[in-house]
């Protein structure tokens, strides 16, 4: 079923909501995962706590 690619995630700022960043990870290593991180927001101006959302690359 699934293949051997990555996971794409990306990052939402919790206070205005904007998706802010995008990282991927291999699913073997899902262990390393967290699910909230503290990073710049440009629109706020701060860093605030961003949420996960994962995201698949969908190329058919
Ligand atoms: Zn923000």
């Amino acid at each position: 079923m699934a293949k051997g690619k990555s996971q794409y995630c990306t990052w939402f700022c919790k206070e205005c909501n904007r998706a802010n960043y995008v990282t991927y990870y291999d699913k073997k290593r899902n262990d390393e995962i967290v699910k909230e991180l503290s990073k710049f927001c440009p629109s706020c101006r701060k860093h605030v706590d961003h949420k996960r959302k994962d995201t698949k690359k969908g190329n058919g």
